[in-house]
């Protein structure tokens, strides 16, 4: 086996680090406070390369591995979870399903753009009334001529007022079980019909634009139709498998950060004439949150590289995105706890670590959906 970074992903982390630190991080705090989005960030990034990162360069990407995106999402995330979760959401759900399953044309009309940082991406899943179970879409595609007319409405879609395109999914039928058969359309935003009814005010990530979208008579040109009119539930499945190596890597980030600012606080606070790292009691919640990042860490790159070698990695993903997402939770949880009345109070970030962390657990399936996943997975 080989534990070592290549060249080009030690270079990628360190420069996507360098870029983090000096220019999202300083803000992580303001755009949480206020709620803004931080648009020059992403422009930004999009110069540097880093929308298209893991997108082939004949597509305007950056032609790096999916190991240096899940490195790049974890050093995102750990200087702003807002940051990070828009940039995951921009990369694995806005550009992926077009990547994945999009012709040449809409590769070159739609991909390319996004993945040159010329605009942001974004998709379409939940609605109010299909969130775990997506099969209960109601989001309705009717073909007319040589056009799909989309009516519907969907929930907590990430990007989507600063999004230039969205994958959006619709019920296109039924198959002879009545099940709902879904296809996968890719909306412009600027589409007559298209609006983004409310931005939500969340617990935490609130730097990240989180909407609710109608889709009222929307219509796009049949070539807006992504792979197959009855593919788009396949494709959803393994576009979020891609999702959970992202939102797994983003989880790593927000527990690197609760636990190097637990470290510090720990070495610097004096309780009993000493530093409290010095209590068994800390440095053993220190000592775990060190080994679950490294655990955590691993279990993403396997299945980051796994996906880079085209093997199966939907259980390796599942369990990535599960173990990371709640270690994350736990570090941000033992951060406040570390840092007592101060880890309570917005002078410190401990607070916001939390509060961010949480959607880890959430997005991109629950904890509940990644282990009925794995649980499928080694055939129960
Ligand atoms: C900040 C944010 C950003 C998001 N971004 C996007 C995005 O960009 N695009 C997008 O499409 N969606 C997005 N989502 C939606 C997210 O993926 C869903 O919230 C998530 O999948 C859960 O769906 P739900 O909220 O409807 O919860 P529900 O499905 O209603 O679940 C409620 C609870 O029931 C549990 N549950 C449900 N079914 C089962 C079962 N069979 N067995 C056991 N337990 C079960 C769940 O685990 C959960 O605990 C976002 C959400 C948030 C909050």
């Amino acid at each position: 086996m080989q534990f070592d970074l290549t060249q080009e992903q030690t270079m990628i982390q360190q420069m996507v680090r360098d870029f983090a630190q000096a220019e999202i991080a300083p803000k992580a705090a303001e755009v949480d406070r206020t709620g803004r989005f931080p648009v020059e960030t992403f422009e930004k990034m999009g110069k540097l390369g880093l929308l298209g990162l893991p997108i082939s360069e004949e597509y305007g990407g950056a032609g790096a591995d999916t190991v240096s995106y899940a490195l790049a999402v974890e050093e995102v995330g750990c200087a702003c979870g807002s940051t990070g979760l828009s940039y995951a959401a921009h990369v694995s759900l806005g550009c992926g399903p077009i990547y994945y399953f999009g012709t040449e044309a809409q590769k070159q009309t739609f991909l390319v753009p996004l993945a040159k940082g010329e605009g942001l991406g974004s998709f379409g899943l939940t609605e109010p009334s299909a969130g775990s179970d997506a099969g209960g879409t109601q989001t309705r595609a009717v073909r007319d001529g040589d056009e799909y007319v989309i009516r519907g409405s969907k929930s907590y879609i990430t990007n989507a007022s600063y999004a230039r395109t969205i994958v959006v999914t619709a019920v296109v039928g039924t198959d002879d079980r009545g099940r709902n058969q879904i296809g996968a359309f890719i909306v412009p935003t600027d589409s007559p019909g298209f609006s983004v009814v409310r931005t939500y005010e969340k617990m935490g990530l609130r730097g990240s634009n989180t909407c609710e979208l109608a889709l009222d008579d929307v219509r796009v040109p049949a070539a807006n139709l992504l792979g197959t009119e009855t593919g788009g539930f396949k494709q959803f499945l393994y576009t979020l498998d891609g999702g959970r190596i992202s939102i797994g890597a983003l989880s790593i980030g927000i527990a690197r950060a609760s636990y190097e600012a637990a470290l510090k606080y720990a070495k610097e606070r004096v309780q009993f004439g000493q530093s409290i790292s010095k209590f068994q009691a800390i440095s053993f919640k220190l000592a775990d949150m060190a080994m679950h990042i490294e655990l955590a860490r691993l279990m993403v790159l396997k299945a980051a590289w796994l996906k880079d070698n085209h093997r199966p990695f939907t259980k390796e993903a599942a369990m990535a995105k599960l173990y990371a997402s709640e270690i994350c939770m736990r570090a941000a949880d033992q951060c406040v706890q570390i840092h007592g009345g101060a880890g309570y109070v917005q002078d410190f970030p401990a607070e916001r670590f939390m509060r961010d962390a949480k959607l880890m657990e959430i997005g991109e399936g629950t904890s509940e959906v990644q282990r009925m996943v794995i649980a499928r997975q080694i055939g129960c």
